[in-house]
């Protein structure tokens, strides 16, 4: 007989034991995945999380950090009371304080300000869930000195694709994991699209040989998912751009592109008007009703580029009507890319990529595109109403991160990934990278940014959401003379595509009063004098700093949110204690930043499974309730009283953005039957809860491909508010808004950049993807800074909050700097030994270790795992404090003078994402007394009054045994 486990075995083990006495569903807030989870509690206590198999995003996969939710829950760092400061700032001395205190003093605050200058008031957010609410409170109390933490994380990831393709990696849009064959993935962190990744991955590994699928990871280091790819390979950082132009050298030499879809559905076919020294050179050639022209081969006469039955040309010079002379952007990009400097021998040494490699890489890549084809049987109807019965397959998927966008190069870069995709045919067909709705949108999306002077007055919102997507320089928020209006310079000359803020120059700007004070920095959930700053001790000096002559800090009053004792309490005058992510409503809206999936429509709430058992408040109710106080009036009633008296429950269920359009898409009209767009219905929340929390709408298989040119999925998208229209989105293989910044520098066009700002912007505003190595390693590039040094996230970590959970803390307690084992033994250092990492602005000292798995010219170590000394409510020896250590202390927020003295910030000339990974350093090593303890160390803050005893063994779970919980 032939033996089965399953079968021959007897069982004894009772796989589901009943464990707790009441199981309620919400959504993991362990990392920014979003996964649906069910709580099991005994005893008004979590017994046990597990993840939900209905949820779209995870199926039931829970990682190590979602089950370790219970220790974030119980954790010891947990803020107990509102908080006043008595003493100085950084001194870390407060009292405790009643809500009602509270909220008045923030009240006074906030409301002298909103009438007599509310942008004095800066208000930005960490990795904050509920921007949609933040963002719409910022408008309604009319300040533009908003943003969530984008600028500092992936902008250039978001804005490159929403300004090349209508949408992007991650939250935008994902891997056809089912159908591709080839998946490339550039710098990802393991902490971004966790478990969705995993469950892809697994399923390329688990795939039968004859359908396998080969994974190419390209990240300096190999760690996480790069240690199970196929093949891995390590570029130097910030070169990926040029290794991408490459390989589009090499796919345009041998003709493996799809020439059919680009004409379909990107601007490969416009017209570029060629008029060097006119105000039009560059722009796109138009017709009397704004729309583009193509050169319509069939009758050699120029033709809109919208007309159904168009044979353009791709290549040649053309005169138009009314002499001016134009190429299409095809022809303009092939003439970049052939170009030699793009060769794979002449990018070799800056990749670290042999010219061998690339030309084979790209050999795979257009294999996998082109003789490996798929065709799945789904008619599907385009815009232009014409019927077709298949839809073809390009099963080449790619997906990049934080590795790509934290460069100042990084906006042309993945601008340049997305060009490698149009050029495949791969984008939003089966087997390559799929939009997730409400994308694609069109390129750029609306909205503009709001903050112009028309825009602003005291004591009314703002003209418009401070976030947006300029289109021209006369979108910009500057002043006549070229000054910023915000206190990050988002959206002027010195960052004009900044979609998500600056928020890594706040305190430096408004430290410096450049370009002008303010009088409140309100933050939520954003370790600004931390691991979220460049030149954290700088920062910590900025927070505390002093008018000599007034005696007055020079950021009067901080606010601070935040469920956690984290390094920024200290530094607060006020604090309001959040709730755990297990206690309050919280709402993943398609107004943020959604669940779905490329087949279907998704949201989600959290609901609390627990009661908090400390005197805190959800954020989300405590700035509703403010607005409210304010009289902001968005939040309050023509008579005065709260608009939400339920808070934020309340808010989600009747808020509406526009007619019929509220946070949750689902079960919305008055009896919950209707999607996307319907009226109020007051018992929205019970049918979230009775789902399981969440809600998702399948797409028809005909709306599922090709969406930007599908007819019944843009009519379907602009039914749910989606897109105002069901009009084609073209995907911009060139990008005339680009140009337009250009124009702008060449001296065209009334509003012109400050002469100090021209050449910088003639330079990045190329609308083609280009390459130019990272703007700080121009200047420390050479012997006396041979390495570059970045970070990786662990995939057991998200940010600085998993510090304080005891059972994450067992993985990862402190870090080390990992050198290559050839490059560290040639400059005689061995496992353990301690060495000092020296950049231009200052030095770190470590211990380190050597490994194979990073590229020879870098250093690398696992961040946001130092920590100050007691912050978190751990104990002053915590090995985070002792033997951890952050990068941030020897990254500047600004980049070296240039000859007329001013300084740009650290940050993507473009978008403003801050550049943390052009980074260079050296190392010096340590003489043995010096060994021991990381350095710099910064004195402790005073306790947190009302923080509970820090046991020295935290232990949880014992009880729930019969055994007596032992906490020594
Ligand atoms: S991937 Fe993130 S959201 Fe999902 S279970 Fe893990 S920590 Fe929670």
């Amino acid at each position: 007989m032939r033996f089965d486990a399953f079968t021959t075995v007897q069982e004894q083990v009772d796989t589901s034991p009943k464990v707790s006495d009441e199981v309620k569903t919400t959504t993991c807030y362990m990392c920014a995945c979003r996964c649906g989870i069910k709580v099991h509690i005994k005893d008004g206590r979590v017994r046990y999380i597990e993840g939900n198999r209905d949820h779209p995003v995870n199926k039931g996969v829970l990682c190590g950090k979602g089950s370790a939710g219970i220790m974030t829950q119980y954790s010891p760092a947990r803020l107990r009371k509102p908080l006043k400061r008595v003493g100085e700032r950084g001194a870390g001395e407060f009292v405790e304080i009643e809500w009602e205190e509270a909220l008045r003093l923030a009240t006074q605050w906030l409301s002298e300000l909103r009438w007599r200058d509310p942008k004095k008031l800066a208000f930005f957010t960490g990795r904050d869930q509920s921007q949609a609410l933040t963002g719409f409170w910022a408008k309604e109390f009319g300040t533009p000195n908003y943003a969530a933490h984008g600028g500092f994380c992936s902008v250039n990831m978001a804005a490159a694709g929403l300004y090349s393709i209508g949408g992007s990696f991650w939250e935008f849009g994902e891997p056809d994991w089912e159908h591709t064959r080839y998946f490339v993935m550039f710098g990802v962190a393991e902490d971004h699209a966790s478990n969705p990744i995993k469950i892809g991955l697994g399923k390329l590994k688990g795939r039968p040989a004859a359908h396998r699928a080969k994974f190419l990871s390209i990240n300096p280091v190999r760690t996480g998912y790069s240690a199970i790819a196929d093949e891995w390979l390590g570029v130097r950082p910030g070169s990926d751009g040029l290794f991408v132009l490459a390989l589009i050298h090499e796919l345009l030499k041998a003709d493996k592109i799809d020439l059919d879809y680009l004409v379909r559905y990107t601007n490969a076919p416009w017209l570029v008007i060629r008029a060097p020294g006119t105000a039009q050179d560059g722009l796109f050639a138009r017709n009397d009703e704004g729309q583009p022209l193509a050169w319509d081969k069939r009758t050699s006469a120029p033709a809109s580029a919208y007309e159904p039955d168009l044979n353009p040309a791709l290549v040649g010079e053309v005169t138009l009507a009314d002499g001016r002379r134009a190429v299409p952007v095809f022809q303009l990009m092939a003439e970049r890319y052939l170009d030699p400097r793009y060769s794979p021998e002449a990018v070799a040494e800056a990749t670290g990529i042999p010219a061998d490699t690339t030309r084979r890489i790209a050999a795979e890549l257009a294999h996998a595109a082109f003789a490996q084809e798929i065709r799945l049987d789904i008619p599907w109807t385009d815009w232009l109403g014409r019927r077709h019965d298949h839809v073809i397959g390009r099963p080449v998927s790619m997906h990049a991160m934080r590795g790509i966008s934290a460069h100042s190069n990084g906006f042309h870069t993945c601008r340049a990934i997305h060009l490698l995709q149009m050029l495949l045919g791969s984008i939003d067909c089966p087997g390559g990278f799929r939009h997730k709705p409400p994308y694609p949108k069109p390129v750029p999306p609306a909205p503009l940014p709001a903050g112009h002077a028309l825009e602003m007055k005291p004591g009314e919102p703002l003209g418009g959401m401070p976030l947006g997507f300029p289109t021209g320089p006369e979108n910009l928020l500057v002043d006549p003379d070229g000054t910023a209006r915000r206190i990050d310079k988002a959206f002027s000359w010195e960052a004009p595509l900044a979609a998500h803020g600056l928020m890594h120059m706040v305190i430096a700007n408004a430290w410096a009063g450049d370009p002008y004070p303010i009088d409140v920095l309100f933050l939520y959930m954003a370790n600004m004098s931390w691991n979220s700053a460049m030149n954290s001790a700088g920062t910590m000096k900025m927070l505390a700093d002093k008018d000599p002559e007034t005696g007055r800090y020079k950021i009067p009053h901080i606010i601070y949110a935040d469920a956690y004792a984290s390094e920024m309490v200290a530094y607060a005058d006020l604090v309001f204690p959040d709730t755990t992510y297990l206690e309050r409503h919280d709402c993943i809206s398609l107004l943020d930043r959604p669940i779905s999936d490329a087949d279907g429509c998704a949201d989600a709430i959290r609901q609390p499974v627990l009661q908090p058992d400390r005197d805190v408040r959800p954020f989300q109710d405590v700035l509703i309730d403010l607005g409210a106080r304010l009289g902001l009036p968005g939040f309050t009633r023509p008579d005065g009283q709260p608009r939400y008296p339920g808070f934020y429950a309340d808010y989600i269920v009747n808020h509406e953005r526009r007619p019929g359009i509220g946070p949750l898409a689902g079960w919305r009209g008055a009896q919950g039957e209707k999607i996307g767009r319907g009226e109020v219905n007051p018992k929205q929340l019970d049918a979230y809860k009775a789902n399981g929390c969440f809600w998702r709408h399948e797409l028809e298989p005909h709306q599922r491909y090709y969406r930007f040119a599908n007819a019944d999925y843009l009519r379907w998208a602009t039914q749910m508010g989606f897109l105002d229209r069901a009009e084609p989105i073209h995907m911009q293989i060139y990008s005339e808004v680009l140009q337009k910044f250009r124009q702008a520098a060449a001296g065209h066009g009334r509003l012109q950049p400050p002469d100090a700002h021209r050449e910088r912007i003639a330079t990045y505003f190329d609308p083609l993807p280009f390459w130019y190595r990272p703007l700080e390693q121009e200047t420390t590039a050479g012997a006396a800074f041979p390495l570059h040094a970045i970070t990786q996230r662990p995939m057991a970590m998200y940010h600085s909050w998993g510090s304080q959970n005891a059972w994450l803390r067992q993985i990862h307690g402190e870090n080390k700097l990992f050198i290559n084992r050839r490059t560290g033994e040639a400059l005689g250092l061995a496992d353990e030994d301690w060495v000092w990492i020296v950049s231009p602005y200052g030095r770190v000292k470590a211990p380190i270790k050597l490994m194979e798995g990073v590229e020879e010219h870098t250093v690398w170590t696992w961040n946001a795992i130092g920590k100050r000394k007691s912050a978190w409510n751990l104990s002053p020896e915590a090995p985070e404090s002792q033997h951890g250590f952050l990068l941030n202390h020897v990254i500047s927020q600004l980049l070296p003078p240039k000859p007329d003295g001013h300084r740009y910030s650290n940050s993507d000339p473009v978008t403003g994402q801050a550049a943390w990974y052009d980074l260079k350093v050296r190392l010096e090593k340590c003489a043995p007394a010096e060994a021991g303890l990381t350095e710099p160390q910064f004195p402790a803050a005073k306790p947190i009054p009302g923080a509970p005893r820090r046991p020295k063994l935290l232990r949880y779970g014992a009880a729930f045994r019969g055994r007596k919980e032992k906490v020594r």
